[in-house]
């Protein structure tokens, strides 16, 4: 997943609403503008959250549950969030010079997730822009991946050696501030033209080590169903392409995109997985379970890989909620990452220890599915390595000394060399007795028979 079009506020909407107006041609006509704060409708059932009963109450369900509608009314600027979470003036005019490097695009749908009155709450911080991110400027990387000297044609990166990824978009539904792509949020906006979409498939067909493709962005969801069945088909026709990933944090921030029409089109091209992108407890919400649902139904396992985020998920109470909670709606916990080098994002960054240490305070203690690896991306491009605690505590000879999540030390052997066979006794013949049969005896044979 990476960056978006969505706009400074100093740039107006219009390349954002444009794009997005070409690539879902079909969505249905609505009221012009933005929503307003208007009273609720009368005839709409109460919402089950507080949130959007007070800031959507007047959004019908017909549009709520639109995703194209959410995509339309993203907050972009802060004088519209100004509406919906108390920020001061001179707030607002740090947030401004914030957004002028690092744009702001919510949905109404994660809007509604944040407690307004609460500057420390996690669904918040992963939404809403804060002065450190330019205070701290000048620590971390644009690019901490390297991801740009990887690429082998615009838009697809071939850094392992059978897969490869293959961004479609750098539009996002939402601006997640720890996001590793955030370089991008200003050049934003565009979609791969065919014939760079062409240019890549014709990369894996040719490269027939490829048995993996991942699919990413930005968001690739963005683009309609039918769009992004029109380059999945097609890579579902190059034979050695086994598998296809796609990288996507709709479920999370607009579980409403994940709709029957595109799981309909999914399902027809498996094996498709997507990985998924939870961070928080609070972000599985009936609307994300559904849509998990929903995919899995029809045939495509969800994995999450959520970043570790000081303030956010950095403990072990919080991550086990979260993965024991992913686990009940049929989602994988796959990867925790550390949160990669990025310019704009120091504030969000945990030291390494804070991840080992989450990890050892699940293992053991909740279902080994619930534990995720724990990932370090390392910059310069080299690669996802994992780190985790360590267990074996000595190594003598042939033996290992490991602790158990307990901490109690146990000693086993280490089968270092191949063990020579004994030699086999022959077994000595012994022989047995066996009683005369006596007539009328009951067993008799029975008897025999055992001796
Ligand atoms: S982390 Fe957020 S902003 Fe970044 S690519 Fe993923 S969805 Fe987009």
């Amino acid at each position: 997943m990476k960056a978006p079009s969505i706009n400074t506020e100093s740039q107006s909407a219009l390349g954002a609403e444009k794009y997005f107006r070409d690539v879902t041609a079909s969505a249905e006509e609505e009221p012009p503008g933005k929503m307003l704060i208007v009273g609720r409708r009368e005839d709409e059932p109460p919402s089950t959250s507080a949130q959007r009963r007070r800031f959507f109450g007047h959004i019908p369900n017909s549009l709520w549950n639109d995703w194209k509608w959410h995509f339309r009314n993203r907050i972009t600027t802060i004088d519209e969030l100004a509406r919906y979470i108390p920020l001061t003036a001179e707030e607002q005019s740090r947030l401004k010079l914030v957004t002028v490097k690092y744009p702001l695009a919510i949905t109404p749908y994660y809007l509604s997730l944040i407690d307004p009155n609460n500057s420390e709450d996690p669904i918040r911080k992963q939404a809403v822009p804060v002065f450190d991110e330019i205070a701290l400027a000048g620590i971390g990387f644009e690019d901490p991946l390297e991801e740009r000297r990887d690429s082998v044609v615009p838009g697809l990166v071939h850094r392992y050696p059978d897969r490869v990824l293959m961004v479609l978009t750098d539009i996002c539904p939402m601006l997640c501030r720890h996001c590793t792509r955030k370089r991008e949020w200003c050049h934003g906006g565009w979609m791969r033209t065919p014939a760079e979409i062409e240019a890549m498939l014709d990369y894996i067909r040719n490269h027939k080590t490829i048995r993996d493709v991942v699919i990413s962005g930005g968001d690739p969801l963005t683009l309609s169903t039918p769009h992004l069945e029109s380059v999945i088909s097609l890579l579902r026709k190059i034979e050695h392409v086994e598998i296809i990933r796609i990288g996507t944090r709709f479920p999370v921030v607009l579980p409403q995109r994940i709709d029957d029409e595109l799981c309909a089109m999914l399902s027809k091209y498996g094996p498709i997985w997507l990985n998924t992108h939870f961070n928080h407890y609070r972000e599985l919400t009936p609307e994300a379970a559904a849509a998990c649902d929903r995919l899995v139904r029809s045939g495509v396992p969800v994995n999450n890989q959520s970043v570790l985020l000081r303030g956010i998920n950095d403990s072990v109470a919080i991550q086990s909620k979260l993965c024991q909670g992913l686990l009940k709606i049929k989602v994988r916990p796959y990867y925790l990452y550390q949160c990669d080098e990025v310019e704009g994002t120091e504030h969000l960054r945990t030291p390494v220890e804070v991840g080992l240490k989450i990890i050892e305070g699940m293992r053991g203690y909740t279902s080994g599915l619930a534990v995720p690896t724990f990932v370090i991306d390392l910059p310069q491009g080299g690669g996802k390595v994992p780190v985790q605690p360590n267990y074996i505590m000595a190594q003598t000879g042939d033996e290992l000394l490991v602790r158990n999540y307990r901490g109690h030390i146990y000693r086993c052997h280490n089968p270092r060399t191949r063990a020579k066979a004994r030699p086999m006794l022959m077994p000595v013949p012994v022989k047995v007795a066996v009683p005369a049969k006596k007539e009328g005896s009951r067993d008799a044979d029975r008897l025999s028979l055992r001796s």
